[in-house]
């Protein structure tokens, strides 16, 4: 083993359960009970998982009851005859070597149906749901539920059960002012407000006996007005413990919070502040969670005693075989995740089932993996982007022999350039992770060469897959050639220099990027200190809630984005983290326009009509084309004439809506279709 992971590769014994890493796989919503055949699916998942060698999953919440379900038929344990379900996942787990927990959550008001509860009646700013507040009777038949449920649990197989009070759900609600406005003993003081997850722990290790595991997930900051103190958390900590968690668990903020908690925009191990504070409170271990998404960084948090164990979700979700790779010293080949949300948490909030953009086999586990062929065939790949690297990994896993050729003299296309965006750093992972596996699969790999209609029909290939993205789209109005557009490909590769007052034609996901990209201070995105005073974070944890005011900041540009369409701009971005530009865009004070009709770029600037249609003109010293793209397919009509089978994947196949979710996606199928 290698002994840089040390601390992370280190087994815990919990007398009831033995762990064989401090990597823990966090719950995580995927929809997947949404499909056909939920429990094979759930099972095939976390089994992949668990063959990975994590060392603990915590599955994604379970309702106690039917007022805490997330929405109408969403997974609950309330009685015997669901066990069946629930023995298949454990034996996945287990035939596996993992310890597998089983979370036990209540939605409170965040849950989307009429039967929605919480402390008091006070809605979410996130549902539409208004939530009648329990009663005093209805307070402690939720304590009998979550007891219930945990004794059904055990009688599963799980080791354990996790206790969710975080994230701003049902227990969650009932510790903060915020949302307990109650007057019974279950409310007012902290001693009220902490009645509740009190309760509720000493009703399951009353129900459980001791040889069970009790995971509590605290809040150890909550990142929303009227919120708990750290000091709070700390005694809260105590309290759990006091009563008989085996283990705390640390959430971060509530879906409400208006501070990314997340998104790649937060460095990696931000919230270490806020886990020692919960780490310093108790005896009993600590996972700390949110933004670790590499053995490096679990193995600095344990090895700096912040936390014993820490918790990965989305990066399983990418790697499966995360810890697997590290105990074996290939931590060089994880294919890490890269915090965007868009395959996972995207989908799930748009009623879809979870999936990875690095991975697009994540949530598809009942498909066949990668079969290898009988016969490999001799296939060029042109263009080394998102789709041909994926496309060219797939297929050489198979056993196909690839080229892959490009004419830049680096692989990855458009990922080199997204690199460059602040909270976008992570793609280099991405490459990273290809280079390793070109490396492994035996892929020969041209790059710095132009691949022409004559090598490739020279060469003795099976199949030419043109894999050679997209060109950007040209303004077609008087004065697109003048001195003062730019094409955003130039400005991103930090080719041009761009100057202080700018307009942005296009507002699509490259037009928000780019202005983010031009008001970034420098460095800024990997430093913790600067992130957590720029989105107004108390690291001292003395607030309620652990927000202070953000100061303002001088803006190093002043922005002006346009769009032809008459609605508001952003409405293509990630739906859980478009909010993210859209905030920091704002307090830039960048200048959103609609509705505008362009007319001509001269020496004074951009001329354009406006939403009225009134002329107006828009001083400025750079005008930056951000107008989307068109399909590069200069080799495909001459190749297509030949013998050799040509197939067009990622934005060369289609430039419209592209993104990389569907380049990897669609040259994944292609590479297992071959
Ligand atoms: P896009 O999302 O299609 O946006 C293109 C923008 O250009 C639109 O705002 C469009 O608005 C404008 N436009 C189109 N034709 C134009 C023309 N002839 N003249 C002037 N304006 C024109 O494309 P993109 O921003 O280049 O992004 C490319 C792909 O990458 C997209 O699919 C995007 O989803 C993805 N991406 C996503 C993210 C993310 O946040 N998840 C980030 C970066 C890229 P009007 O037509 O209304 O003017
Ligand atoms: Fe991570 Fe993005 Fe994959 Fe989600 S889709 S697991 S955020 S890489």
């Amino acid at each position: 083993m290698d002994d840089s992971f040390a601390h992370v590769m280190a087994p815990y014994d919990f007398g009831s359960v033995k762990v064989r890493n401090r990597i823990v796989m966090g719950a995580m919503h995927t929809r997947l009970e949404t499909l056909d055949r939920p429990g094979q699916r759930l099972a095939a998942f976390y089994g992949a998982r668990a063959r990975g060698e994590v060392g603990l999953i915590l599955t994604g919440g379970v309702s106690p009851n039917a007022e805490g379900r997330m929405e109408d038929g969403a997974p609950m344990l309330s009685n015997e005859a669901e066990l069946e379900y629930h023995r298949g996942i454990v034996a996945a787990a287990h035939d596996e070597g993992t310890a597998i927990v089983m979370q036990i959550l209540h939605a409170g008001r965040y849950a989307k149906h009429s039967q929605c509860v919480a402390p008091s009646s006070i809605k979410a700013p996130i549902n539409s749901m208004v939530p009648q507040a329990l009663s005093t009777e209805g307070v402690w038949r939720t304590v009998s539920d979550f007891a219930k449920t945990a004794t059904l649990a055990k009688a599963a197989g799980y080791d354990g059960v996790e206790i969710m009070g975080s994230e701003g759900y049902l227990i969650n609600e009932f510790t903060a002012p915020r949302t307990n406005r109650r007057i019974d003993k279950f409310g007012g003081s902290l001693e009220g407000r902490t009645r509740l997850p009190v309760a509720i722990v000493a009703a399951v290790r009353k129900a459980v006996g001791s040889a069970f595991l009790i995971v509590y997930r605290i809040s150890a900051i909550d990142l929303v007005d009227d919120g708990m103190t750290g000091p709070e958390v700390a005694i809260l900590a105590r309290m759990v413990e006091g009563v008989g968690a085996d283990l705390i668990n640390t959430g971060i903020g509530w879906h409400e919070s208006v501070v990314p908690t997340i998104g790649a925009i937060v460095p990696r191990g931000a919230w270490s502040f806020a886990v020692v504070n919960v780490k310093n409170a108790v005896r009993v271990p600590v996972i700390a969670s949110n933004r670790i998404n590499t053995p490096e960084v679990a193995e600095c948090l344990i090895a700096a005693g912040v936390a014993d164990f820490v918790s990965m979700a989305r990066p399983l979700l990418a790697d499966p075989d995360f810890a697997r790779k590290v105990r074996m010293g290939r931590a060089d080949e994880i294919n890490s995740c890269v915090a965007c949300n868009q395959a996972c948490l995207d989908r799930i909030f748009s009623e879809s089932t979870a999936t990875c953009l690095v991975n697009p086999r994540a949530g598809r586990e009942l498909e066949p993996a990668a079969p290898a062929v009988t016969r490999g065939k001799n296939i060029a790949v042109v263009g080394a982007g998102p789709a041909g690297l994926a496309f060219s990994v797939t297929a050489a896993e198979r056993g196909h022999r690839v080229t892959l050729y490009d004419s830049a003299p680096a692989i990855g296309g458009q990922l080199r350039m997204a690199r460059v965006v602040p909270g976008k750093n992570e793609f280099e992972e991405t490459i990273r992770y290809f280079n390793s596996q070109l490396n492994r699969m035996g892929v020969t790999v041209r790059l710095g060469h132009r691949a022409g209609n004559a090598e490739l029909a020279g060469e003795d290939f099976d199949h030419i897959v043109l894999a050679t993205g997209v060109i950007p789209r040209r303004l077609d109005i008087p004065g697109a050639n003048h001195a003062k557009v730019l094409s955003y490909v130039d400005v991103f590769a930090g080719r041009r220099l761009v100057g202080q007052t700018v307009a942005i034609i296009g507002a699509g996901g490259i037009g928000f990027d780019m202005a983010a990209y031009l008001l970034a201070h420098p460095g800024e995105a990997e430093v913790v200190d600067s992130f957590l005073r720029t989105w107004g974070v108390d690291d001292t944890l003395t607030s309620a809630g652990g927000l202070r005011a953000a100061p303002t900041r001088a803006h190093l540009r002043k922005i002006v984005m346009l769009q032809r369409k008459p609605e508001k701009l952003g409405r293509t971005l990630g739906k859980t983290t478009g909010w993210i530009l859209k905030a920091k865009l704002r307090r830039a004070d960048v200048t959103m326009l609609s509705g505008v009709a362009y007319q001509e770029i001269s020496d004074a600037g951009l001329h354009y009509r406006d939403a009225d249609g009134e002329p107006k003109t828009l001083v400025c010293d750079n005008v930056i084309v951000c107008a989307g793209q068109e399909s590069e397919r200069e080799l495909y009509a001459d190749l297509q004439t030949g013998r050799v089978p040509v197939h067009l994947i990622g934005g060369a196949e289609s430039a419209a809506e592209l993104d990389a979710v569907r380049a990897i996606e669609s040259a994944t199928r292609l590479a297992l279709s071959l």
